[in-house]
């Protein structure tokens, strides 16, 4: 059996990918569980080099891999090269990260014994990626696991599976065994149960919706499995009167219209300083006005369509909601032309916290402004929701920039800049966005169990 992959952007047949029977999924888990030993074990240097081959054998087909992601997502090619470009990161930091997971040894508390402390791999892992980012997701998890020296099978969105297996096939040329890196597609909740409900498997990383995190949360409870989750955001952006005013248009721009808005930390809720407001909605009309909406196998940088019809709809229904209860539509606010899944690039103002788009992940290319006067009140504003995987803020004022990133319920506090990831540094949320962390040091930690070791009976 097979599953059929549309481009979003005409609905043309983007390829196929296997939809997989229980039997093989099963035999992936089971190959998934029998390399682990075996890798485990292997040197340091032998993990950095294969996934260093990887990276090189990756960069040098960039193209194929950025022409893939534009078919089967919609994004536009300069953007799949972005994507491609932060996902190798992770692969390049782990190779040279797998050989620095130290250890310690700490001061003993008996005059004839030695305390060490070992990081171990935490055993074999899975993981469940969404369709937004089909390459980075990937790698971002598969590169942590491996130079940690844990096995890995990942189950990528059904909806933009063909990058997925194009990274294995490009890992299994790098000489990354069977069994080290598996990849299953079929049945979502079939294979989701069936990576939970393994004994064998430690460990299952999830980036995807909070609904979906918490059922994959629940089950992993019964086995003790533990977890990194990357869910849903609903990121506070906010301009003070003192902002760099061009540089924060610019930042909102970039950062919302990546990948359509549909982007886990895509600003959700702008809020603006009332001494800037109307002007900051009139600069930034008169810029997203003259970003064109098109498919992506361009050069030019385009908003692309929306993944399938259940996101269009969601878009449209909220922005109709907000409109119908009051707010101003400076540009766009419905289907674009084109048709399909393109919606157009809209501007609302004049929302308040109450509707339903300030609650919930819009994932278009809807830039929501709402007008705020003081520091106290946005804050609190700002912390209003469930969620709390990034903040961004835009201000010149250094007390105001460090109240802030003190008082920012987020994982993630981004100061004067629209820009968030890369592998260096530690990306996750709290709250309904999750829990764990990836990139960095702090990434491999979610890979490693700790052990301690005292050796007694040294005196003679
Ligand atoms: P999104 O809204 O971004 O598609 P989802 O949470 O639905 O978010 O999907 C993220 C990933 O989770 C995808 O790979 C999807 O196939 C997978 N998924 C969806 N439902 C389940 C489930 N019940 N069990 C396991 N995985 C699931």
């Amino acid at each position: 059996m097979t599953i059929t992959v549309f481009n979003p952007a005409d609905g043309s047949v983007a390829g196929e990918a296997p939809f997989m029977s229980t039997a093989e999924v099963q035999a992936a888990i089971d190959r998934t569980c029998s390399a682990f030993p075996r890798w485990s074990r292997a040197l340091a240097k032998e993990r950095s080099a294969l996934l260093r081959r990887w990276f090189e054998l990756v960069s040098a087909d960039r193209r194929l891999f950025a022409e893939t992601m534009v078919r089967e997502n919609g994004k536009c090619l300069s953007e799949a090269r972005g994507e491609i470009d932060y996902g190798l990161g992770f692969i390049e930091w782990y190779a040279e990260e797998a050989k620095r997971v130290y250890g310690d040894t700490l001061p003993s508390h008996a005059a004839d014994a030695a305390v060490m402390v070992v990081k171990q791999p935490a055993g074999p892992t899975a993981a469940i990626t969404p369709w937004n980012f089909p390459f980075m997701m990937i790698t971002r998890k598969i590169a942590t696991a491996l130079a940690a020296g844990c096995t890995m099978i990942i189950k990528p969105s059904e909806e933009t599976p063909l990058t997925a297996w194009l990274l294995l096939d490009y890992a299994r040329r790098a000489g990354i065994p069977e069994g080290v890196f598996e990849m299953v597609t079929g049945d979502p909740k079939a294979i989701g149960a069936l990576f939970t409900g393994d004994e064998r498997i430690r460990k299952i990383s999830f980036t995807g919706s909070t609904a979906v995190g918490k059922l994959l949360a629940s089950a992993c409870g019964q086995g003790l499995k533990k977890m990194t989750l990357e869910l849903g955001g609903n990121a506070p952006f906010i301009v003070f009167d003192d902002a760099q005013f061009d540089d924060a248009i610019a930042g909102l721009v970039s950062a919302k219209l990546r990948n359509s808005g549909q982007v886990c930390i895509s600003p959700n809720r702008v809020f603006v300083q009332a001494g800037v407001h109307d002007r900051f909605v009139a600069a930034l009309t008169d810029k997203v006005a003259q970003i064109r909406v098109d498919q992506g196998m361009q050069e030019e940088f385009v908003v692309g369509p929306l993944i399938n019809r259940a996101g269009f709809d969601k878009v449209a229904a909220l922005v109709d909601q907000a409109r119908e209860q009051g707010a101003n539509v400076a540009l766009g606010g419905g289907a674009h032309a084109k048709g399909g899944l393109f919606y157009e690039p809209t501007i609302l103002s004049g929302l308040h916290d109450g509707m339903q788009l300030a609650q919930t992940e819009i994932f278009g290319p809807v830039f929501a402004i709402y007008r705020f006067e003081d520091e106290e009140e946005v804050i609190r504003r700002a912390n209003a929701t469930e969620y709390g995987l990034v903040a961004y803020a835009y201000t010149r004022d250094l007390g105001r920039a460090f109240r802030l990133s003190q008082q920012i319920e987020a994982g993630m506090v981004i100061l004067n800049s629209g820009s968030v990831g890369t592998a260096s540094v530690p990306f996750g949320g709290v709250k309904q966005s999750g829990y764990g962390r990836e990139g960095s040091y702090y990434g491999i930690e979610e890979y490693v169990e700790v052990k301690y070791v005292l050796m007694a009976g040294l005196q003679r």
